[in-house]
């Protein structure tokens, strides 16, 4: 034994214990939800974010107005997390998930209070999780994938409030039709969609290409500015004069020797070009260079050509054009090119764009968006995402479920029915879980300027009443069948929403230590050893 202190961390560690590690935390995941509840739903407000140099977003995109904020402390990054994840995985509900798991944390703390110990908080609320995934799978409504007036209804209902709104039905088709375009024996990919966006016109005047737009113009202005029945060679390696990667010294003693040396590289450029001719190409998109002198022999034979286009445009072009890529001149023939029946150059405002269209079955396809703003563009471009997100989403499930807060209203319902069944206090904590979902519909009527308690109570006598369907539209303000209003979701929208919500809530909950370095910066979290087996 010594008297000596036991040190067991540096001094500058910053260490928060307890219940004020529980309350910091949870205090900071509320704030993330407070943030972005006011644009929940199609009423909800944007938000104008401003980057340390000045660039401004102008959003109503849950995700996107975290990712802007830089947040720092570590309870809160992790709801950052989780909007980020809800992105990926189905493309919309960002707002939603972050709101219902502030909400489970605010009512959490009101447990706590009651001195009921954080682990049966964490029970309940994942008893009541699981309990979710159930009622949601018995209530989901199973759609055929070939029903495409639902598909355009949930893309319309993910594209409600956006920027996108007064075009949001042609917008709907648009995604709809490219989805079932690019789908391949039922895989859908959404990369094979490309979205460009060129500045100028309206956003009325946003466009599905079957085919590819390049923000690229042809290399030469004496090549044709249209081609017709385009037959294009997509190739990887460079039409230039060979480069040497080490520096070369070659030695000449005479101009005859020069131009002996010029002459051949030119000879060698020429059966180049020849040979790309000769397979009947009069189109080339080339990943690398295309020197002068090739331009030049293009340009009088007539052909039209870019250079330097990025790697994932010519994945594109091919499965758009059905070319294939060729990475050595002896391997293109005739049989390696692609088609399409117009490649056009196209100048909007100050930009130039290559057309590819009009390809036969295409397996890539271009939404091309107009817009007046660059910042308008960007948020359109956000509501397309989201619209293609769900639609691709309701395809794989083929299930989806009623909007407007009608799903959460009775999942709150069965859920509060399950949790009779319970013992005392995990009930409380299914409890508080039906009624964290229920803060989706009275957000939804709050930010309409409608009074939350009044819909909730008309919602919920709805429900009761065997009105499953019930929900608010806020088209007409009023409560009713959102089903015949055409509002619906996806069903994966929701599992995912409430699985993610309920896994960092329990995540926050069961953090009892917080140490960090510097205060902070890198952070370590300690989860109280008796719940480790809880998740
Ligand atoms: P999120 O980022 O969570 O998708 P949104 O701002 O897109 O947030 O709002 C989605 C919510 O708005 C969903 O609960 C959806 O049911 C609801 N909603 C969409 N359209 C309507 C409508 N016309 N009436 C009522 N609610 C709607
Ligand atoms: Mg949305």
């Amino acid at each position: 034994m010594t008297d000596k202190p036991v040190v067991l961390m540096p001094e500058d560690i910053q260490r928060i214990m307890g219940k004020d590690a529980q309350r910091n935390n949870i205090l900071a995941a509320r704030m993330v939800a407070e943030m972005v509840k006011t644009t929940l739903g199609p009423k909800g407000m944007d938000k104008m974010l401003v980057s340390p140099t000045n660039d401004i977003i102008v959003t109503n995109d849950g995700v996107t107005i975290l990712e802007e904020m830089q947040i720092e402390h570590p309870a809160a990054k992790m709801m950052v997390d989780i909007a980020k994840t809800q992105d990926s995985e189905v493309g919309d509900g960002t707002t939603s998930v972050v709101m219902i798991a502030g909400k489970l944390l605010e009512n959490a703390e009101k447990l706590l209070d009651q001195k009921i110990h954080p682990t049966v908080i964490v029970k309940g609320y994942k008893i009541a999780a699981e309990k979710c995934q159930e009622l949601l799978n018995e209530t989901a409504l199973r759609i055929s994938p070939d029903d495409d007036e639902i598909l355009k209804q949930v893309a319309m209902t993910s594209m409600t409030g956006k920027s996108a709104e007064n075009s949001k039905e042609k917008f709907a088709e648009i995604v709809v039709k490219a989805i079932k375009q690019i789908q391949n024996n039922g895989k859908i990919d959404l990369n094979d969609i490309k979205i460009e966006k060129s500045r100028g016109e309206g956003i009325a005047d946003t466009e599905l290409i079957s085919g590819i737009v390049l923000d690229k113009e042809k290399i030469s202005n004496d090549m044709p500015s249209l081609v017709n029945n385009a037959r294009i060679a997509l190739i990887d390696f460079a039409l230039e004069l060979k480069t040497p990667d080490i520096e070369t010294k070659i030695s000449i003693s005479s101009p005859e020797q020069l131009q002996g040396f010029l002459n051949q590289e030119e000879r060698l450029i020429k059966e180049m070009v020849n040979k790309v001719r000769a397979t009947g190409a009069n189109v080339i998109f080339c990943q690398k260079g295309i020197d002068d002198f090739s331009q030049y022999l293009f340009s009088r034979a007539g052909v039209y050509a870019c250079r330097r286009v990025a790697k994932s445009d010519m994945e594109k072009l091919a499965k758009a054009t059905g070319g294939k890529i060729v990475s050595n001149i002896n391997e293109l023939s005739s049989s390696e090119l692609g088609d399409a029946e117009i490649v056009e150059e196209v100048k909007h405002s100050d930009d130039s764009f290559t057309y590819i269209k009009g390809c036969r079955n295409p397996k890539a396809v271009t939404i091309l968006i107009h817009g007046g703003t660059g910042h308008i563009i960007d948020e359109i471009e956000r509501a397309f995402k989201d619209g293609l997100g769900v639609v691709a989403s309701s395809l794989k499930t083929k299930l989806v479920v009623p909007g407007g807060g009608a799903i959460e209203i009775e999942l709150a319902r069965r859920l509060r029915h399950f949790g009779q069944s319970l013992s005392g206090r995990e009930q409380l904590a299914i409890e508080e879980f039906a009624s964290a979902l229920e803060f989706i519909p009275t957000t939804l009527a709050e930010n309409a300027g409608l009074d939350p308690i009044d819909v909730l109570t008309e919602l919920k006598s709805k429900h009761d009443a065997g009105e499953r369907n019930a929900g608010l539209n806020l088209f007409t303000n009023k409560i009713e069948n959102v089903l015949e209003a055409r509002i619906i979701e996806p069903y994966k929208i929701k599992t995912q929403a409430i699985n993610s919500a309920a896994e960092v809530a329990n995540m926050i909950l069961r953090i009892d230590d917080v140490i960090a370095s510097n205060g902070k910066g890198k952070t370590g979290m300690k989860i109280h050893p008796e719940m480790n087996e809880e998740f």
